[in-house]
């Protein structure tokens, strides 16, 4: 079914691939990256090969968040050898470039620049590719969109107006390429009161919900507002693989059983 929808959509299927899942956001700081690490690790927690491909050139955090550093390195002088930590393969363009540099570049060089990332590395047999896409829907990622076979897409937002008025510029621009939206997740969802136990909505509630009602999309999870999700994320080892066994864990792992 996804072959031919891709044959459809006239991408070609990468080699070795099986599927590859964009994560994408309408707005930058939601936690679309630390969502996208979550789940790959969560994927691969389950048995599957996973890779994971950090496509946002303005500000990329994958290679922080997986506690990776150093540079890539060449066999054959053409291709790319991924990075790899607990146990995912990783590829960002924070590995090979300044990001001063990258804040510069138009577009087209932008979408060159991932296309070959994604084309030159050597990912070897992966169930999943997972792609932290930059955020928005600008030229960028209409044509990454396109170029790239995407299996399917999940969409973060943040429960709060603004954020999800975003989020539904990005559900269309996937729906107007004919890339499938495998659903929405709520992050920054509510936050539960260490001290107290007292939930709040700082964000408000339930946008996220209603919005794949409205669309007629899965809503994949509600992920709370945690200090630990952004201590674990920001240090370098992301809640799956820091506290596989606490309940934050746990969301991350129905997501990856919902995608
Ligand atoms: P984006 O990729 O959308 O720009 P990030 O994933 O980089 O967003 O997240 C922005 C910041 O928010 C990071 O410091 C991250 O650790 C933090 N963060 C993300 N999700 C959560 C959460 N559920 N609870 C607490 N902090 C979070």
């Amino acid at each position: 079914n996804i072959k031919a929808h891709q044959a459809q959509r006239g991408v070609k299927l990468l080699a070795g691939i099986k599927n590859i899942i964009a994560v994408a956001s309408g707005k930058g700081g939601v936690g679309k990256s630390t969502t996208a690490v979550n789940l790959a690790l969560a994927l691969a927690r389950d048995g599957a090969r996973v890779g994971i491909l950090d496509a946002d050139i303005y500000g990329p955090s994958q290679p922080r968040m997986l506690g990776i550093s150093g540079k890539p390195t060449s066999k054959d002088g053409k291709s790319i050898e991924p990075m790899e930590n607990y146990g995912v393969k990783a590829m960002s363009i924070g590995f090979l470039i300044e990001e001063e540099t990258a804040m510069v570049w138009r577009g087209p060089m932008v979408t060159q620049a991932l296309e070959q990332l994604l084309n030159d590395t050597r990912w070897g047999e992966l169930d999943y590719l997972v792609i932290d896409l930059p955020p928005g829907t600008g030229d960028t990622q209409l044509t990454l969109a396109q170029k790239i076979p995407v299996t399917g897409a999940v969409i973060v937002t943040t429960p709060q107006d603004i954020a999800l008025l975003d989020a539904r510029k990005g559900l269309k621009m996937f729906e107007k390429v004919g890339i499938p939206i495998l659903g929405i997740v709520e992050n920054m969802s509510f936050y539960i009161c260490p001290k107290c136990g007292n939930e709040d909505d700082i964000f408000s509630h339930g946008g996220g919900e209603r919005m794949a009602e409205q669309y007629d999309v899965d809503f994949l999870a509600a992920i709370p507002l945690d200090r630990r999700i952004r201590n674990e994320a920001d240090g370098g080892k992301p809640t799956v693989v820091a506290e596989p066994d606490s309940r934050l864990a746990e969301l991350y792992m129905e997501l990856a059983r919902h995608v």
